[in-house]
């Protein structure tokens, strides 16, 4: 049989289509090898709106309710399948998604696979992740207020990051591996003025090191060789972002970057019958609510193009 629609993804985008394709009775399959997305990993979500503090297994869990609650006979749930690629039906509308286990068909396809950090590989990087080394700034920076925090990369997410760090932090020290930013220059300029910045150019991380929690890093100074130990509590990772899309690269436009082009309007893919959400997309900013808004706003395109177009 061939679904109106498969969602590939189980995170607060995807689920958040879920939910929509089930109460617009859209035939439906989400395929996702788990439910909850990145931050399952998260002690504490502040600000996942209606919510005052979850944390990511229990935002998991709630994301899997909700969307079990209503998927019916319309949206039907492979747990546990990872979809490996997403091709067109030769000479027909309509799309073959393969996964590790099957192989199913669809008219539309909304990708909603996220994307995961690209990870600091040092000594101590593994022990102290989410032990004062973390990966969103937005989400856990309110824990090191008043306190010493370090940055790691140079492009705009550690400049952004940096900026929401120093409306509470005492202050914030950027490491950056060159002498040069891949961050945006006005960006740069302007955060340089604050007095609680400081910024360390040709600094190669070493090694996090703390007992219990981290407590500090190491860094090599890339011109003399020399080592530093920079004492703070809360490190923030900034090094780039992998997307999730190598299962469609072959099928839509992707930017430099892997993530995949969409028209913010609606959510739409270069190619028609394709629509992607969330981290895995180009949107400029990256966040659970927005997750989930852009798929609302992908469902309801591709419930006017199923029933209109
Ligand atoms: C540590 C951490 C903490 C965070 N905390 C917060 C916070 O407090 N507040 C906030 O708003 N944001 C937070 N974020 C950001 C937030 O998690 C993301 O913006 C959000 O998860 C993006 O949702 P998504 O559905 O687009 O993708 P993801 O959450 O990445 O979900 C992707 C889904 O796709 C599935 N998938 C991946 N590959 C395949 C495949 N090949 N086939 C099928 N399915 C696949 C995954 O298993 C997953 O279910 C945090 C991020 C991190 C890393």
């Amino acid at each position: 049989m061939t679904y109106d629609l498969i969602i590939v993804g189980g995170g607060p985008a995807g689920v958040a289509a879920g939910v929509y394709a089930a109460r617009k009775k859209l035939k439906t399959m989400l395929i996702t090898p788990d439910f909850g997305g990145q931050s399952i990993v998260s002690e504490g979500i502040e600000n996942w709106i209606g919510t005052i503090k979850i944390s990511g297994n229990d935002l998991a869990q709630s994301l899997k309710n909700h969307l079990l609650a209503y998927a019916g006979d319309s949206v039907e749930v492979k747990e546990g399948e990872k979809v490996e690629k997403v091709e067109r039906i030769v000479g027909e509308d309509g799309f073959i998604v393969r996964t590790d286990k099957a192989e199913y068909t669809a008219k539309k396809v909304l990708v909603a696979t996220g994307s995961t950090r690209r990870k600091l590989e040092v000594p101590g990087a593994k022990e102290f992740d989410n032990k004062g080394l973390t990966y969103c700034a937005s989400c856990d920076g309110p824990l090191f207020a008043g306190q010493d925090v370090v940055v790691i990369g140079g492009g705009n997410a550690a400049f952004e990051s940096a900026a929401q760090l120093l409306a509470y932090c005492k202050t914030v020290t950027i490491l950056n591996r060159t002498d040069s930013f891949r961050a945006d220059e006005v960006t740069v300029e302007k955060l340089k003025q604050h007095p609680n910045l400081k910024i360390i150019t040709n600094a190669i991380p070493v090694e996090i090191k703390g007992e219990q929690f981290a407590s500090g890093i190491v860094y090599e100074d890339a011109a003399t060789k020399e080592r530093h130990e920079l004492s703070a509590p809360g490190i923030f990772v900034e090094i780039g972002l992998i997307p999730t899309t190598y299962f469609v690269k072959d099928l839509v436009e992707l930017n430099t970057i892997g993530q995949i082009v969409i028209n913010p309007r609606n959510q739409q893919t270069s190619v028609p019958g394709v629509w992607a959400a969330g981290d895995c997309t180009d949107g400029l900013y990256h966040q659970n609510n927005i997750a989930a808004g852009d798929a609302v706003r992908a469902l309801e395109d591709i419930y006017v193009h199923l029933k209109t177009k």
